[in-house]
């Protein structure tokens, strides 16, 4: 697969030609995703797809597409242990391409399906970030965390709304003590 960041190109006219565009990029280059890492995994491999099509649909006459998937880790910090934790993201969605942002709005409250306004600089980086930042969890979290935890906290687990449990970031103010 090349290297390559996801470009800023015509969707419209990608669509009309049924451009199908792959790459993989690093999390460095997406801004807002090493925010969230807080700098951890600058060289995490992020690769991606879109897919633009036409696609026969006879609700909506001729209407162009985008298949965006993207594969990527971030890590963030485990809200229950409070070490790193790499959530791997997989986002596989279809997406509508209209004319304009007013069709955009007006098409997206009518429809089941995501509709996207094109644009004749649509921005794939930019759509592939809103994408991964929406995917990852609030409270993120191992599945199993790897360090012993005492065993009234282990039992919490099962019930994640106990009160008993510690605050999540109950650790935070013991580190700062
Ligand atoms: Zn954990």
């Amino acid at each position: 697969m090349p290297l390559l960041h996801p470009p800023t190109l015509d969707s419209f006219q990608a669509a009309g030609q049924g451009q199908c565009l792959q790459g993989q990029d690093v999390l460095q280059s997406f801004d807002r995703l090493l925010d969230q890492s807080q700098g951890q995994g600058p060289d995490n491999p992020l690769t991606w797809q879109a897919r633009f099509e036409h696609v026969a649909n006879p609700a909506y006459g001729n209407p162009r597409c985008l298949h965006l998937t993207v594969r990527v880790s971030v890590p963030q910090v485990c809200q229950r242990c409070l070490c790193p934790v790499d959530l791997a993201v997989a986002i596989d969605r279809s997406f509508r391409l209209v004319e304009t942002e007013e069709l955009a709005s007006e098409q997206d409250a009518a429809s089941t399906e995501d509709v996207l306004a094109s644009s004749p600089a649509f921005d794939l980086a930019a759509l592939i970030e809103d994408e991964v930042l929406m995917a990852l969890p609030m409270v993120p979290r191992h599945e199993v965390c790897q360090v012993a935890l005492p065993a009234s906290v282990a039992d919490a687990d099962f019930a994640a709304d106990d009160p008993a449990r510690p605050h999540p970031f109950a650790g935070l103010s013991r580190l700062k003590a």
